[in-house]
C-alpha cells in the first residue's frame, strides 16, 4: 500500500559511500534530504569488527549478515551464477561499514587511461571491442573534492606532491595536493619498511 509523505527536496536512495557522503553538503546547504536506505543499522551480528579474528579465520564467519548478502557471480551466461567474491551487505553506511579503508585517489593518468596507453603503447593495445573509456574531467578537477571527502573523514597518510613540493617519504607520482593529509601517517612496521624499501630501489 503506498503512502504519501511529506514533500522534500532531494531523495538519495542508498546510503552507501557515494549517497552517504552527498547527504552532508545537501543538507548543509539547507536543503530538506530523505535518506532511503535497504539496510538497517550496523550492529555485530552483521558483520563483527574483529581483525585478529577475522584475519585468522576465514571471515566474516558465516551466520553474519555480511557473508549471506554476497552477490552472485558467474562468468558466461550459461554458468550458474554462484555467491563469491567480497561479501557484501545492505547497511547505513553501505559497504563502507565493512570495506578495508584505504582511501586511494586515483592517480592524473587514470583519469585518461585510454588516451595515455594508445600513446604509450601503441592504438592496438585497447581491445576494440573494450568499454573502457578516458573521464570527461581531469584529475584537477576532482581533486578539490578528494580533499574534503579525506578531511571530512579523517584519512591518515603521507603526502608525496602538495603544490609541485615532492616528497620522497609519500608517493612521489601522485597527483598534486592542496595539502597534507589531515592525520599523520600510520606506524611504520617492518612489513612496510620493506615494501618501501624494495619501491624505492
Ligand atoms: C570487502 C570490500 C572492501 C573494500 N575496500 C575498499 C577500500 O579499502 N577502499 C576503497 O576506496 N574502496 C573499497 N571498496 C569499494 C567501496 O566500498 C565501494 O566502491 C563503494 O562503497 C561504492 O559506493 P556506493 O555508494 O556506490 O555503493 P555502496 O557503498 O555499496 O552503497 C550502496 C547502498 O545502497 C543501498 N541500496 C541498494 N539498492 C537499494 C534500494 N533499491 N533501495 C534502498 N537502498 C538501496 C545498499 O544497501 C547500500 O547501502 C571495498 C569493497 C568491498 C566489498
Amino acid at each position: 500500500m503506498h503512502k504519501n509523505l511529506p514533500k522534500t527536496d532531494v531523495v538519495i536512495i542508498g546510503m552507501g559511500a557515494a549517497g552517504g557522503v552527498a547527504a552532508l553538503p545537501l543538507t548543509n546547504a539547507g536543503l530538506k534530504v530523505i535518506g532511503i536506505e535497504a539496510g538497517g543499522w550496523l550492529s555485530p551480528r552483521d558483520f563483527a569488527p574483529d581483525e585478529l579474528r577475522n584475519g585468522a579465520r576465514n571471515w566474516p564467519q558465516a551466520v553474519q549478515k555480511a557473508a549471506t548478502e554476497a552477490p552472485t557471480v558467474r562468468a558466461t551466461s550459461d554458468q550458474k551464477a554462484v555467491q563469491g567474491g567480497h561479501p557484501m551487505m545492505n547497511a547505513v553506511g553501505g559497504t563502507t561499514m565493512h570495506y578495508w579503508a584505504q582511501s586511494w585517489r586515483l592517480n592524473p593518468w587514470d583519469f585518461n587511461v585510454v588516451s595515455a596507453t594508445r600513446e604509450r603503447y601503441g592504438v592496438n593495445r585497447i581491445p576494440t571491442d573494450s568499454t573502457v573509456e578516458d573521464w570527461p574531467f581531469g584529475y584537477e578537477e576532482l581533486e578539490p573534492y578528494y580533499e574534503k571527502v579525506e578531511y571530512a573523514v579523517g584519512i591518515s597518510g603521507q603526502a608525496g606532491n602538495v603544490h609541485g613540493r615532492i616528497n620522497s617519504a609519500g608517493n612521489i607520482f601522485e597527483g598534486e595536493r592542496q595539502s597534507e593529509y589531515p592525520m599523520r601517517p600510520l606506524r611504520a612496521s617492518p612489513f612496510t619498511d620493506l615494501m618501501s624499501e624494495a619501491l624505492n630501489a
